[in-house]
């Protein structure tokens, strides 16, 4: 694989993250999750995690300058130099054209993962995610639920739920996905850098398609 800037495009519960870990692992570039970083600054009570909090607990979108000063600084840095994947980022069409232009300034070519999962899944899969504190691995209750209730299987520590994964918030996080975010499925379709993969599978079976489509990319 060249030096690419891949972004993973796909509804909230799509398996972004879970895939954009392992696509990363596989080809040892950084994966820059946009949520991760500000659930971080959140958890830090910096500046940057007071002003999003309420818009995140509640579903609902940081602004678009504050996405785009984070994310200009993360790819600036040195470890981007040889590629990257953005989880999270572009969430609306304003994101995507400042993308455009940091990445024309660096000459990276883009390359668009959307994974597409069926709307009654979504649901099934945000309601019941569990995650460990600890080590970082994710479970679902009713999907991919730990061997004992509400610890995790690796180190014994009590699981939790992210903030904006209850009823309302993830109505919300659907709606925004709607309105803001897959207006870019045709944005990047029209551009011939959109890849879209059946994300309904086990999540390895997804991996391993990414894996070697990028590979021959
Ligand atoms: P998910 O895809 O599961 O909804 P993320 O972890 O990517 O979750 O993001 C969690 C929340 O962080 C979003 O609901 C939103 O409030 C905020 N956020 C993350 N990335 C962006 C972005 N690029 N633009 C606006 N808000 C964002």
């Amino acid at each position: 694989m060249k030096s690419h800037a891949l972004v993973f495009l796909g509804a909230p519960g799509a398996g972004k993250g879970t895939q954009a870990h392992k696509v990363a692992e596989a080809f040892g570039i950084p994966h820059i999750s946009t949520g991760e970083i500000l659930r971080q600054a959140v958890a830090s009570g910096s500046a940057l995690g007071q002003a999003a909090k309420e818009k995140m607990e509640a579903g609902e979108l940081v602004p678009d300058e504050v996405m785009c000063r984070i994310v200009a600084d993360r790819i600036g840095q040195a470890d981007c130099a040889k590629g990257f994947i953005l989880d999270g980022f572009p969430r609306t069409v304003a994101q995507a054209r400042f993308l455009d232009g940091l990445l024309d300034q660096g000459g990276q070519p883009l390359q668009v993962l959307n994974l597409q999962v069926k709307p009654e899944l979504l649901m099934k899969r945000l309601r019941g995610r569990r995650t460990c504190p600890v080590c970082g691995t994710t479970y679902n209750l009713e999907l991919n639920p730990p061997a004992r209730n509400s610890v995790c299987d690796r180190d014994g520590a009590r699981l939790i739920a992210r903030a904006d994964d209850n009823e309302e918030a993830i109505r919300h996080r659907l709606a925004a996905y709607e309105r803001d975010t897959s207006p870019l499925i045709d944005y990047y379709k029209r551009r011939g850098v959109l890849h879209s993969v059946d994300g309904n599978r086990d999540p390895e079976a997804i991996a391993q398609e990414l894996v070697r489509f990028l590979r021959d990319a």
